[in-house]
């Protein structure tokens, strides 16, 4: 069962040459856009009429952080590479 699980985690490095992990913004948050609101007063209402949400794209080797508006759908088939808070 660990070989397996060894596999499947090769395949999915082997294949994903990015290094990096994403982190949903809180709605309680600054928005990303320097508006000076919080995300849930700004952009928020708009992304989640469009499925969209708001992530950090954090290089798991630099620390750089980028911000990033993915569909919902998208995020949830990457969700394997999702940390829902900064460690
Ligand atoms: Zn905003």
């Amino acid at each position: 069962m660990k070989n397996l699980l060894d596999n499947i985690l090769n395949f999915f490095n082997s294949t994903n040459e990015e290094e990096f992990y994403y982190v949903k913004m809180e709605r309680n948050e600054k928005c990303y856009c320097d508006s000076g609101k919080k995300y849930k007063s700004c952009h928020y209402p708009d992304h989640q009429k469009r499925s969209k949400i708001a992530v950090r794209k954090i290089d798991e080797k630099t620390g750089e952080e980028e911000i990033k508006i993915l569909s919902v759908k998208k995020l949830r088939k990457e969700h394997f590479r999702v940390r829902t808070s900064v460690s």
